[in-house]
């Protein structure tokens, strides 16, 4: 008996699965993967098979490769169903369902809002007022119409561009893990920047220990053990710019369509990184009280917003 534990010990230490990690620049940021599997190349499998799902997600909804397959809706004509992509379809289908939940906070239809505010950033001046007016009146998600049984979506304005920024690389950590999941992979985190989606924790581990910025403040970090959920942290942290003494952030208020020009920053874990990514982004726009208001609807997730320290939820 004792001979038949020890080998059985001995055997399992063996077999025990080994740490690997994989990183490769996407979407503007770094997706990094972390997995323990048998092999390298049980894992290496994997992880190719994750990226080159992520690369297909990047080239159909990016809205900074001129030919992808969202960019180019902007081109088509207006009120006319369009078939799309099984993959758009999908991405759209829960962009626009998050822009419903959080009462367009999140809108993935603000493409002429964010591609006039990019460019303003960038020149470090204000939009002209009437430009404003104008893409405003081409945003607004209640203007995107999806037909589930045709694949196909509707235009309903001229001038629409359609931007998934907000939530893309959450999406792509989740179709990532589910990768890594057919893989037979289970303990597996995928970080695509401010990101994390993550499976069962590693071995002998209660969870991933995730470092998340102390909001507010650049120096510090705050950790989280987490698994089986995602975790997004949105803000004016790292892509804010000052134009006439203002700082605004990247984010886009819907309201004005303006950047945000006050302090913003919202951490939210979530069932899935889409979630968690879209849910950040509303969050940062919304006013706290609102925005803890929205979380505490939604099941299984808990939002960490800057100074008075608070989190509600869950
Ligand atoms: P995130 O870093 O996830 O908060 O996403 C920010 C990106 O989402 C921006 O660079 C824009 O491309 C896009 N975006 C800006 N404002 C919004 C908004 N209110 N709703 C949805 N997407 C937005
Ligand atoms: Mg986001």
């Amino acid at each position: 008996m004792r001979i038949l534990l020890t080998w059985l010990v001995f055997s399992h230490l063996l077999h025990a699965d080994e740490r690997y990690e994989f990183e490769r620049p996407l979407m503007g940021t770094l997706f990094r993967i972390q997995t323990y599997a048998p092999s390298q190349e049980v894992a290496q499998k994997a992880s190719m098979a994750a990226f080159a799902e992520a690369e297909a997600i990047n080239e159909v909804a990016s809205d900074y490769i001129a030919d992808s397959e969202l960019l180019q809706l902007s081109k088509k004509p207006t009120h006319q169903p369009i078939v799309v992509s099984m993959r758009l379809f999908c991405l759209l289908e829960q962009a626009r369902h998050m822009a419903v939940l959080t009462d367009g906070a999140f809108d993935p239809t603000l493409g002429p809002l964010t591609k006039i505010w990019r460019e303003s950033r960038r020149r470090q001046k204000m939009p002209a007022a009437e430009m404003i007016q104008q893409a405003r009146e081409s945003s607004g998600y209640r203007l995107l119409a999806l037909d589930a049984s045709k694949r196909t979506i509707t235009l309903k304005a001229s001038g629409m561009r359609l931007d998934l920024g907000g939530i893309a690389k959450g999406q792509a950590a989740d179709a990532m893990l589910a990768i890594f999941f057919q893989h037979q992979l289970r303990r597996t985190s995928i970080t695509a920047g401010g990101d994390v989606r993550m499976g069962d924790p590693p071995p002998g581990q209660k969870g991933w220990t995730i470092g998340v910025r102390a909001l507010g403040n650049d120096m510090e970090e705050t950790t989280l053990t987490l698994s089986d959920c995602a975790v997004s942290t949105s803000g004016d942290l790292q892509q804010a710019v000052k134009i006439d003494g203002v700082r605004y952030a990247h984010i886009i208020d819907p309201q004005t369509g303006l950047g945000l020009s006050r302090p913003v920053a919202a951490t939210v874990i979530a069932p899935t990184a889409a979630q968690s990514d879209a849910l950040a982004t509303a969050c940062c726009v919304l006013m706290p009280e609102q925005a803890r208001a929205l979380i505490c609807k939604i099941p299984g997730c808990t939002l960490r917003l800057p100074d008075p320290a608070t989190e509600s939820g869950r």
